[in-house]
C-alpha cells in the first residue's frame, strides 16, 4: 500500500527517543565513511572553488552513484579532516551533520542509531531532538516519495516470497526467535538454528510455534567450529581496505584488521591512508 498524502508520515523515533550523545574530542571516526553529497550540496559545492575539488569521481561503495567527498589517499580520511578537526565544519554535508543518525526508509521511516559512535550514552544531546531536525531538514516531500519507492520493492518482494512459498509473516518469525533464544547460548540449538536458516523449509505463514518446533528438529551443522571461523572472519576477507571496518581504541587511534593467509592482521590508519602493522592474531 502506498503513503496517501493526506496521512501524516509514520515515522518511527522509538529507537532514538530517551537516548543522549556528545561528540568525544579527537575521535573523528565518523569522518572515516564517505560522505555523500545531497543534490543540493553537490550543486553549492561544485559551484565554490573552496570546495569544487573535494568532490570524488566516485564512491567508495559500489551501491552508492550520487556525488560524495574524496577520501585521502585511496583509503584515509575525508579531504577536510586535518589534525582530527573538520576545515569545513559550518559548511560540512547533511551527512556529518546526521551522524550518527540514520534515516531508515522501508515499510515506514525509521531513525536509528549508528552504534559505532563511541560518543552514543554519553551524556549531551538528545537523540530524539537531533532526529526530529532531521526529519524537518529532509521536508515532508522529499520523505514520502521516498517511503512509496521504498514500499513498492518490499511490496514485490513479499510478493516474490508468496509466488516462492517461502512467506512467512513477521509476528511468526518474531515469535519464533523469541522462543528459541535460550537455545542460542547452546552449541547445539545454535548449530541447529544455522543449519535451519541454511536449508529449512517451513510450509508458507506456518505460526511461531511450527517453525520453532522445525528448527527444534533439523540436523544439527556437522561442523559450527569450522562455519564460526569462516563467518567471523569473513568481515576481514576483503581486498580493499577502504571496505574493511574501523575500530578505534582508548587513545583515540583507528584500528583496522584484515585476513591475510590464515592470520588477522592489525594495523593503525592514519589520516592519509598510510597503514602500518601492530599485531598478527590466529582467528
Ligand atoms: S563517531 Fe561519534 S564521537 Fe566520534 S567523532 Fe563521530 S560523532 Fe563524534
Ligand atoms: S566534511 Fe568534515 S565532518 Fe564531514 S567527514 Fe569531512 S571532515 Fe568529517
Amino acid at each position: 500500500m502506498l503513503a496517501n498524502p493526506n496521512m501524516p508520515l509514520e515515522i518511527d523515533y522509538s529507537e532514538v527517543d530517551g537516548k543522549s550523545y556528545r561528540c568525544i574530542d579527537g575521535c573523528a571516526l565518523c569522518c572515516l565513511c564517505q560522505p555523500e553529497l545531497l543534490p543540493t550540496e553537490e550543486e553549492r559545492f561544485r559551484k565554490d572553488p573552496r570546495f569544487a575539488d573535494a568532490i570524488a569521481d566516485r564512491h567508495i561503495s559500489p551501491d552508492v552513484t550520487g556525488a560524495a567527498l574524496k577520501l585521502k589517499g585511496a583509503h584515509g580520511a575525508c579531504y577536510f579532516l586535518t589534525d582530527k578537526r573538520c576545515r569545513i565544519y559550518n559548511d560540512r554535508p547533511h551527512y556529518c551533520r546526521s551522524f550518527p543518525i540514520n534515516v531508515f526508509v522501508g515499510w515506514r521511516i525509521q531513525l536509528n542509531i549508528n552504534l559505532s559512535c563511541r560518543g552514543i550514552g554519553l551524556e549531551g544531546e538528545s537523540l530524539g531532538g537531533v532526529s526530529r531536525a532531521i526529519i524537518a531538514d529532509y521536508g515532508e516531500g522529499r520523505l514520502s516519495s521516498e517511503l512509496e519507492s521504498a514500499k513498492r520493492v518490499f511490496t514485490e518482494f513479499v510478493k516474490n516470497t508468496r509466488d516462492t512459498w517461502v512467506a512467512q509473516s513477521f509476528s511468526s518469525v518474531r515469535g519464533a526467535g523469541h522462543s528459541l533464544s535460550g537455545e542460542l547460548v547452546d552449541e547445539l540449538g545454535l548449530s541447529r538454528v544455522l543449519a535451519y536458516a541454511e536449508h529449512g523449509r517451513t510450509k508458507q505463514n506456518a505460526p511461531a510455534n511450527e517453525i520453532a518446533k522445525i528448527v527444534r528438529r533439523t540436523e544439527p551443522d556437522a561442523d559450527l567450529e569450522e562455519r564460526a571461523l569462516i563467518d567471523g572472519t569473513e568481515l576481514f576477507d576483503l581486498p580493499d581496505l577502504s571496505l574493511l571496518p574501523i575500530y578505534i581504541d582508548d587513545k583515540n587511534d583507528w584500528k583496522i584488521f584484515r585476513l591475510v593467509g590464515k592470520e588477522i592482521v592489525g594495523y593503525s590508519l592514519s589520516e592519509d591512508g598510510r597503514t602500518q602493522e601492530f599485531s598478527r592474531t590466529n582467528p
